[in-house]
């Protein structure tokens, strides 16, 4: 379960990112994050793969408290995790495949675990011919892909992506909205920050709406709500 509890973060120039925000999200949900272009979306997310620390608040991911967690602990917390971002930031020297082991060589994984896991999740995200491509050799979908791989492979309970559609066109981003929905379906809870109007519209899932730091709207089977 992620959970906030009043969490306030305020910048060191004075700037909000969020302003006593309670929210719960339990196993399994899918959940968008919306609001407009400074709302706090990537503050909340920063906040919950212990980016940055909350000002006020309590932040809490299962077991662990990221207020007063030790970096000694970050690690574990990762692991949980999978995080996508709006480019993919992959290695540009490496394959697709390298890419995808690198997650996993980063947290220690065994040649042989590498070996089996990783040609398993370029099978879920439909990259399986592009293992031994060069990430300028993709589209800006396979990118992603690829990126999203990456936030799989070490079976995260939560996957939390900021934008992951943003610099895609319509099409694209609508088959990588039903890779996450797929993920979820496996069993992922999935927080998306997301401006992708028409996506959030059709799924009708649920719909956290930010704005100016603070949740103004929370559906459990909403619309995007904005007009831009
Ligand atoms: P969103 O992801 O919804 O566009 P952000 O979380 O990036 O919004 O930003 C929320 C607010 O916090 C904005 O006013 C932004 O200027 C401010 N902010 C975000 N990151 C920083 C930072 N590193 N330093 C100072 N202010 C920041």
């Amino acid at each position: 379960m992620i959970r906030l509890e009043g969490v306030t973060k305020r910048y060191p120039n004075g700037h909000h990112g969020l302003v006593d925000v309670s929210l719960t999200i339990h196993r399994g949900e899918f959940v968008f994050l919306v609001g407009p272009s400074g709302a706090g979306k990537s503050t909340l997310i920063r906040l919950l793969y212990g980016e940055d620390r909350a000002t006020q608040g309590d932040v809490m991911i299962d077991q662990f408290r990221l207020g007063s967690m030790s970096l000694r602990q970050l690690p574990r917390l990762r692991r949980k995790l999978g995080i996508v971002f709006q480019d993919g930031k992959l290695l540009p020297t490496r394959t697709v495949f390298q890419n995808v082991a690198f997650a996993m060589e980063v947290v220690g994984a065994s040649k042989k675990d590498i070996m089996r896991r990783v040609p398993q999740v370029l099978e879920l995200v439909g990259l399986r011919r592009r293992r031994d491509h060069y990430p300028d050799q993709l589209s800006g979908g396979e990118q992603q892909r690829v990126g999203i791989a990456r936030a799989l492979v070490n079976q995260p309970t939560y996957v939390l992506a900021d934008e992951p559609t943003g610099n895609l066109d319509p099409d694209t981003a609508a088959d990588i909205m039903r890779l996450f929905t797929e993920i979820n379906r496996r069993g992922a809870t999935v927080l998306m920050a997301t401006h992708a109007r028409e996506l959030v519209n059709h799924l009708q899932k649920r719909v956290i709406a930010i704005e100016d730091g603070r949740i103004v709207r929370d559906e459990a089977r909403g619309a995007y709500g904005y007009d831009a």
